[in-house]
């Protein structure tokens, strides 16, 4: 059923971009749903066509290309505090397809020098306090402290954790303990309000670079 609706929105000449709501229920094999949407129409940029030219892109990205959505808000985030990301070393915690991975890739194609860490990487902390530019993408609320963090360093937190609060009301935290890295980071995203929002804005902008292509298309 949901293949055949997939196939049903690649046709329809109305809708020009299509997401897939992850994570899927076990049963369906993700791989093969976002395999199956029209790449032109992949406003989440998980198609293996469009993840291949993110990855092989040598030099500039190009303007057409639908990125991740929130690779895409963290890069603009970066770049718009830091200027020119060239020959700043960045490091990525989480090397998951929708965030990690991408995002890495993006920051390479900038010319940073790119360190990826993972649920497997010793001394996690150690590499945290090596980083210009340090993105945590890992689900664990407040994993990175304050003392990870490098003075003056640029801080990304794409986490989204719900946790309990005092209060007994539940909360949403990043993956850095935000109070403590205050005291460190030059510059750091709040949860709720910093990576999320650019996420959203993302996926609008990837559907109207979607929609203009089509129309470009159709002359
Ligand atoms: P995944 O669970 O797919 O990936 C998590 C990554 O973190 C994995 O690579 C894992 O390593 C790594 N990891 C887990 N535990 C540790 C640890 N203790 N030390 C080091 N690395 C660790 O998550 P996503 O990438 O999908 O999402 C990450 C977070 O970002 C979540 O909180 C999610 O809600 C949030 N998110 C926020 C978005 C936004 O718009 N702000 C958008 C998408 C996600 P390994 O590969 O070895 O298992």
């Amino acid at each position: 059923d949901l293949l055949a609706t997939v196939a049903a929105l690649n046709e329809d000449q109305g809708v020009h971009g299509i997401l897939v709501q992850l994570p899927l229920p076990d049963r369906i094999d993700a791989a093969r749903v976002l395999g199956a949407i029209d790449p032109a129409k992949d406003v989440d940029g998980f198609h293996p066509l469009n993840v291949g030219r993110l990855f092989s892109a040598s030099g500039r990205i190009p303007s057409d290309l639908l990125l991740p959505c929130t690779p895409k808000g963290c890069m603009i985030l970066l770049e718009e505090a830091l200027g020119d990301l060239g020959g700043r070393h960045a490091v990525v915690v989480g090397r998951s397809n929708i965030v990690g991975k991408p995002l890495a890739a993006l920051l390479l194609a900038a010319n940073c020098t790119v360190t990826i860490a993972h649920s497997r990487s010793r001394d996690l902390s150690g590499l945290c306090r090596g980083a210009e530019i340090l993105v945590a993408a890992v689900g664990r609320p407040e994993l990175v402290r304050g003392d990870w963090i490098g003075h003056g360093a640029t801080v990304l937190d794409v986490g989204i954790n719900r946790v309990a609060g005092e209060d007994g009301k539940s909360k949403l935290v990043g993956d850095v303990a935000f109070a403590e890295a205050q005291g460190r980071a030059g510059a750091i995203t709040p949860v709720p309000g910093g990576v999320g929002p650019m996420t959203v804005a993302c996926l609008l902008d990837n559907t109207l670079i979607a929609a203009r292509a089509r129309h470009r298309r159709q002359g």
